[in-house]
């Protein structure tokens, strides 16, 4: 059945049944009833949360009448989950949780879905208005509406059962449209109490309309940048996650193939354009930044990853046209020569329809320098990819993971965390397609990777592969219960350094307690997913992870493969070292601390 099929479904049913009723008055609903009927009426699916009072009856509820209920471990998880079921669908997904605590657990990944612009709307239980008012000292007493403002684009309460169908119209327009996020509802006990006529609430009863609207940028906007571009002499498309987003892969790629513009993509935004397209620039990234004289931003933030558009990541006299949904983007960090306010589907319409009357074609001098430069970087890459030095290093075993994810990416979404683990990943596996791989985003934030996989799963029915570090594995790890809960098919992959970047970092004092940096190295994490039923494997050797990782995604069924690299393996903070400042003088400075050539295990 499709969304829409089941939305007019939804509202005739109710309509007859309000005209079978007639003027009987004494049928009624109860807010839980009517919020999974409104919810479900908008074409809302999905709903991971952490059931609790006040809300325990209203998940049931919702499960009985066709909702999907995943009963997640953790509130954050269930905001992940939800936020990467809204990226990859399109449609926000909803996550439950329970007052005070449970609602305080969601609230920095509501943060991060807004931050990153997935759409998502957060329904928290609360307690009795009147007596968390006057400080009465209410059982998870907590003023929950005030304290989400500041954590989402919007925070709403519903005080009424008749606005329900308000509320939800509301959440499902601001989560959705513009720059997607994330919308916060207040459900207090004393609303879930109430109740009202059937005929009332059916008479009541409204859904969002184009809840996500196409927002056509000005015509002289697209002539603007054509123009500008035609006098490029290296020019350059940034694609970011926003084109993902806007689900402009068909005109991006109708752009590429057109033009032969050179794209950089940012690492949420690859398989917009697959990895393997000659055009991608993003085995010459450093390269590509610093020569362009025109860059073409869709979807991307001159934010931190992209050094602010300013220094020596870019060429002095760059150029920037900036296609974004949100006008308040333009000009943060620098001056942009042709801002484009608009979505990326119809920017990206407009900019083709106008290659025939304004025709523009890069620079073959220019693709040659970038496809030469990709070439070199792309053999030193396969050289580690392929070694067989053991034990393994970040590089050898994701390219064995790296076979196993070409058979299957069509198939397959891939979610990463960590830092050398995220950051090898990243340049190591191509992707070919849009929307399969979730990654730590704008923040580069740990403890996301499990609800995603387990969003991405759910909202797509395809498999997923986890692929993360011991350390941003440990941050949500027990959601693997919920995996084998539900049997959903996700390969959990771990790489295990024993550490956070590395684990032979050594305790500079003399307690005697393990570094500030150091896990368990002689660890098992597969046992984790054995402990609830799915199927675990050690793998030590490139050969290992390659038949093992294939053996469970092939499953498709909950599985975990531990892969042991060598201890010494990663960089601190991966690549984004520089990020970190360095003590310049102390203990870190004048100690002693042993360190190993990650590619080599030489020691340094
Ligand atoms: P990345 O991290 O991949 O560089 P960012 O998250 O920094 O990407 O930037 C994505 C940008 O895309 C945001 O500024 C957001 O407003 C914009 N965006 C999101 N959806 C759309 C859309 N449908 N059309 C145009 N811009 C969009
Ligand atoms: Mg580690």
């Amino acid at each position: 059945m499709t969304e829409e099929h089941a939305d007019e479904t939804m509202v005739a049913s109710m309509r007859a049944d309000a005209e079978r009723q007639g003027a009987d008055d004494r049928k009624v609903t109860d807010a839980p009833h009517y919020l999974a009927r409104v919810l479900m009426a908008n074409g809302i699916r999905n709903m991971y949360g952490v059931v609790g009072i006040p809300v325990t009856d209203f998940a049931r509820i919702a499960q009985g009448m066709g909702m999907r209920f995943v009963g997640m471990r953790h509130e954050e998880d269930a905001v992940n989950a939800a936020a990467a079921d809204g990226f990859i669908t399109g449609r926000p997904a909803v996550t439950l949780t329970v007052s005070a605590p449970g609602f305080l657990n969601g609230l920095p990944a509501l943060l991060e879905a807004t931050v990153n612009g997935y759409p998502v709307i957060m329904i928290g239980g609360s307690s009795t208005r009147h007596v968390v008012d006057l400080e009465e000292g209410e059982y998870e007493g907590l003023d929950q509406m005030n304290y989400a403002k500041q954590f989402c684009k919007a925070s709403l309460r519903i005080d009424r059962i008749e606005d329900i169908p308000l509320a939800v119209a509301r959440a499902m327009h601001i989560a959705s449209s513009g720059r997607p996020g994330a919308v916060y509802i207040d459900f207090p006990d004393d609303t879930v109490a109430q109740t009202l006529s059937q005929s009332e609430a059916d008479r009541l009863m409204w859904t969002a309309t184009d809840p996500a609207p196409a927002m056509v940028p000005a015509r002289k906007s697209i002539d603007a940048a054509l123009a500008l571009l035609r006098q490029a002499e290296r020019p350059l498309m940034v694609i970011g996650k926003g084109a993902a987003i806007a689900r402009a892969e068909e005109e991006i790629r109708e752009f590429v193939k057109k033009t032969d513009i050179p794209f950089q993509p940012m690492s949420m935004a690859k398989g917009v354009v697959p990895d393997t397209d000659p055009h991608s620039t993003a085995s010459c990234r450093s390269i590509a930044l610093r020569n362009a004289d025109v860059v073409l931003l869709v979807g991307a933030r001159l934010n931190w990853m992209l050094s602010f558009g300013q220094g020596k990541t870019w060429n002095e006299h760059v150029k920037f046209i900036q296609i974004d949904i949100n006008p308040e983007e333009i000009e943060n960090t620098r001056s942009i020569d042709v801002p484009i306010v608009g979505d990326i589907r119809s920017a990206m319409t407009l900019l083709n329809g106008s290659l025939e009357e304004y025709p523009f074609k890069a620079d073959e001098t220019w693709l040659n320098m970038l496809k030469e430069a990709s070439a070199k970087n792309v053999a030193k890459f396969e050289t580690r990819e392929q070694s067989d030095q053991l034990p393994m290093s970040h590089f050898n075993a994701l390219g064995a993971i790296k076979k196993v994810y070409n058979k299957h990416h069509e198939d397959l979404i891939l979610t990463n965390e960590g830092a050398n683990s995220l950051d090898d990943c990243r340049n190591i596996i191509d992707m070919l397609e849009p929307r399969h791989r979730l990654d730590c985003g704008t923040w580069g934030v740990m403890g996301c990777g499990t609800g995603y996989a387990i969003g991405a799963a759910l909202s797509t029915g395809k498999k997923v592969l986890y692929i993360g570090g011991d350390s941003a594995f440990g941050f949500d790890g027990m959601e693997v219960e919920v995996a084998c809960r539900y049997q959903l098919p996700i390969t959990f992959v771990v790489l295990n350094n024993g550490g956070i970047y590395r684990g032979d970092f050594e305790n500079l004092g003399a307690d005697g307690d393990p570094s500030p940096l150091t896990l368990t190295y002689n660890a098992h994490y597969e046992k984790v997913l054995e402990a609830f039923g799915g199927k675990g494997y050690y793998a030590s050797t490139p050969e290992e992870v390659e038949r093992m990782v294939g053996e469970a995604v092939e499953s498709g069924k909950p599985s975990f493969v531990h892969v042991q690299i060598a201890q010494y393996a990663g960089k601190e903070s991966g690549n984004i070292g520089a990020l970190n400042p360095k003590p310049v003088v102390g203990a870190l400075v004048d100690s002693e601390v042993t360190m190993y050539d990650y590619a080599t295990g030489a020691r340094m």
